[in-house]
């Protein structure tokens, strides 16, 4: 099989995938209050439904976003509202969320499946909208608006992003092994949405069980769909499942500066999201719960878990026999991830993982100058010149690196990784583009 990949940088970090790849995916039980925020989508904040004492059922919508882009968002639970008040939010630092107590006697609810194939695509688009589906490998993009391309894009290829290219996480690995039909028959769902027959499932090479399970699922796929899927092997190198870099790999089409996968007639979709979709037009089910990895070596017992969205950290902490020599908390992967400095935030929609490190995986040492050994440069997968717009920014000239293209960075932290002077080329790179907004 050969390993399909992107042309320029990239980088080889650990992978410490071992840590949590091969064990299954476990249900947590439901703690007995969530905090769902009003904000885990890309777009406007949700406005309430429901009022404070209000009883809820799980899976119906709590907030919605009217007139605007954004996601409806469900209770995870059956209980009632206790409050609406701000919260810690893990990127947000603080934003209105509601409370709701569990009520313990509650059955947990049953979804029914039904043939998505006798289903309009409208109204399974409609369905992908009422179920709040968003990217959940990112920012959270609502999803029935990334399967409404302006009819002027000419899509004729589904992606779907399998590489899971991140150190640590094995979300979308283990998804990609259990749940392989819900795979397979949510990226006929999308393709059926976009009207189109071709789907791509890009893996990297590091998954072969993964490549192996779907591969045989799709030989042996008795429904004779009109569609045409495949899994594809990647070379495993980060950033693989960066939109860009993942699109080039599989079809070798460049999305131009500043353009977006629909204009090289691409649309690609996460793992999870692909599964979220399946549920939520086969089986009518919204997202509320979800999938993700808790790793990292200041955790007492890793773990894949399927979790009710709204559920704190502290929650999953206790859950999971708490932290030993715990040094830093990171929400995604260690490459394009963040840190958290308290447990009392959520698990939201786009939470993909979350990591408790020890001091024999964090580096806390001070950054010295650039001595200019042009490494940043050459693991930089869009071309750019990470060392210059770090010097920019110290002489206060963020504003002037544009001309190093800088708005095409995505701050995926290849730079930062090989640089031995350890310098923060991604915290200087989101300088230098705020600056270059506020100039305009
Ligand atoms: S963070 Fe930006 S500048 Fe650094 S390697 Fe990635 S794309 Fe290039
Ligand atoms: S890798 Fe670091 S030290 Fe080397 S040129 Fe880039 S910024 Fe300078």
């Amino acid at each position: 099989m050969s390993g399909f990949t992107f042309p320029k940088g990239g980088i080889h970090p650990d992978e410490h995938k071992e840590l949590s790849e091969h064990l299954a995916i476990e249900e947590m039980a439901p703690p007995d209050q969530v905090v769902i925020p009003l904000s885990m989508h890309f777009g406007a904040p949700a406005k309430p439904l429901v009022k404070k004492k209000q009883e809820v059922q799980e899976g119906e919508p709590i907030a919605v976003v009217e007139k605007a882009l954004g996601a409806t968002i469900h209770s995870s639970v059956t209980g009632v509202v206790k409050t609406i008040e701000s919260r810690p939010h893990p990127t947000m630092v603080r934003c209105d969320a509601i409370i709701i107590d569990r009520d313990p006697q509650a059955a947990p609810r049953i979804y029914e499946t039904e043939d998505w194939r006798k289903i309009s695509r409208e109204q399974l688009l409609a369905r992908v909208k009422d179920g709040g589906i968003v990217g959940l490998g990112g920012a959270g993009f609502p999803t029935h608006v990334k399967l409404s391309p302006p009819p002027s894009a000419k899509i004729d290829t589904l992606i779907l992003n399998g590489a899971e290219c991140e150190p640590y996480l094995t979300t979308d690995h283990r998804l990609m092994l259990e749940y392989t039909d819900q795979v397979i028959e949510g990226a006929k769902i999308i393709l059926k949405i976009l009207g189109i027959k071709k789907c791509v499932i890009g893996i990297e090479l590091n998954k072969p069980d993964a490549i192996n399970a779907l591969t045989r699922a799709l030989a042996q796929d008795s429904k004779k769909d009109d569609f045409e899927i495949s899994a594809q092997g990647m070379q495993v190198k980060y950033p693989q499942g960066s939109e860009k870099q993942l699109i080039y790999s599989l079809t070798k089409r460049a999305v131009p500066g500043g353009g977006l996968p629909f204009d090289v007639g691409v649309i690609v979709q996460n793992i999870s999201t692909t599964v979220s979709v399946y549920e939520a037009c086969a089986m009518n089910k919204p997202l509320y719960e979800k999938v993700a990895t808790f790793s990292g070596r200041a955790i007492n017992r890793p773990a894949n878990l399927k979790l009710k969205v709204g559920t704190l950290l502290q929650d999953v902490v206790n859950y999971l026999g708490g932290t030993r020599d715990l040094i830093k908390i990171v929400s995604g992967g260690p490459m394009m991830g963040f840190a958290i400095s308290a447990l009392d935030v959520p698990i939201t929609k786009t939470t993909s993982g979350v990591l408790f490190l020890n001091s024999s995986e964090t580096d806390l040492g001070e950054f010295g100058p650039c001595i200019h050994c042009g490494w940043c440069m050459q693991a930089c997968p869009m071309g750019l010149a990470p060392k210059e717009v770090a010097l920019y920014v110290e002489a206060d000239k963020g504003h002037l690196t544009t001309k190093f293209g800088i708005m095409d960075c995505f701050e995926c932290g290849c730079c930062a990784y090989v640089c031995p002077a350890k310098r923060p080329l991604v915290q200087f790179a989101r300088l230098a583009k705020i600056a270059v907004k506020k100039h305009g």
